[in-house]
């Protein structure tokens, strides 16, 4: 099963699986205790609700025996939003992640199912109280680089975890991935507000947080300049990742950038009407921004695309 779990899933274009026996995380409890005691979720709430589920797969699943770990490829075979306009981070370039990959996982779960019909699993992606990073490590996938993404030898930190908890067993991977960063810095160091320190990420400094998750009210205003030209996301940290040198585009169309948002001009972006929003967007993860906090994340780097001055950051 373990063996025809992992063909399925490069059918699926999924480029990396790995298995583990569900248990019980408590490091990783314990050190989202202290990253939320010194108040580094910012406003993520919701971080700090099922702590329990979150630490311990088998309070989602009942019964739940493995933690199947899936990663997909999203990089772009083509940087085509250009360093004097607005730009997305790689991930939200193309269609929602969140429906493709459950797609995918729905097929996986179909065909345990079709194996033996007393399989219960489910599928999340960046959905459900997980440890998504932490299993992708436990099954040998990858390590936590500084950055604090999965980082994997073959194919660096641009793809999504999604995983499958099922009460089926499997053959669970023994091998485990060795800190790769060694004395390299370079994510910390090119971070330009300083939200990283090793492995841990202060949300309140983070361009990504604030353009993503930030739903109410403004955006600070000393990350202002700092925010350089991106108004969704912030890929600096993967950016400068010598393991990201090793990144090769992803063959799954759904993560391809869309045309029309990638052929958007500055003024587009600008004056960008609710319609359009919701024409343009609709299969995009900035639909779930909102039209108003688009509009909100423009206008706040807006300053830095001045004619005649680069971007920073
Ligand atoms: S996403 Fe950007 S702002 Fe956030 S930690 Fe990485 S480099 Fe810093
Ligand atoms: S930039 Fe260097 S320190 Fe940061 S995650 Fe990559 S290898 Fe590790």
């Amino acid at each position: 099963m373990t063996a025809e779990v992992r063909k399925l899933s490069v059918k699926l274009g999924f480029h990396s699986c790995g298995f583990a026996r569900a248990r019980h995380l408590p490091e990783n409890e314990k050190s989202l205790r202290e990253w939320l005691g010194k108040g580094m979720h910012a406003g993520m709430n919701y971080m700090a609700n099922n702590i329990e589920n979150r630490s311990d797969p088998r309070c989602l699943v009942e019964g739940a025996q493995s933690v199947i770990v899936l990663l997909h490829n999203y990089f772009p075979e083509k940087d085509l939003l250009s360093d004097d306009n607005y730009t997305l981070a790689r991930y939200a370039r193309g269609n929602d992640y969140h429906k493709v990959i459950k797609r995918k996982l729905k097929k996986i779960i179909e065909y345990l199912k079709e194996q033996d019909p007393a399989v219960t699993a489910r599928g999340f992606t960046d959905s459900a109280p997980v440890f998504e990073k932490a299993w992708a490590a436990q099954t040998g996938l990858g390590w936590i680089g500084k950055n604090t993404l999965l980082i994997t030898r073959e194919q660096g930190s641009y793809f999504f975890i999604a995983e499958i908890i099922t009460n089926q067993l499997f053959d669970y991977d023994v091998h485990r991935e060795p800190d790769r960063c060694g004395d390299c810095n370079l994510c910390i160091e090119a971070c330009p507000t300083g939200a990283l320190n090793v492995r841990k990420l202060d949300a309140r400094k983070c361009i990504s947080y604030w353009t993503t998750e930030q739903r109410e009210g403004g955006l600070p205003e000393d990350l202002r300049e700092k925010s350089g030209n991106r108004i969704f996301g912030c890929d600096i940290c993967q950016e400068v990742c010598p393991w990201n040198k090793k990144a090769k585009p992803t063959d799954e169309p759904d993560f391809w950038p869309n045309q029309e948002i990638a052929g958007m001009e500055r003024e587009k972006w600008e004056t960008l009407s609710e319609e359009d929003f919701k024409r343009i967007f609709h299969l995009s993860p900035l639909r779930r921004l909102s039209f108003c906090n688009l509009v909100r994340n423009v206008n706040f780097v807006r300053p830095n695309l001045k004619e005649g001055n680069r971007p920073s950051g």
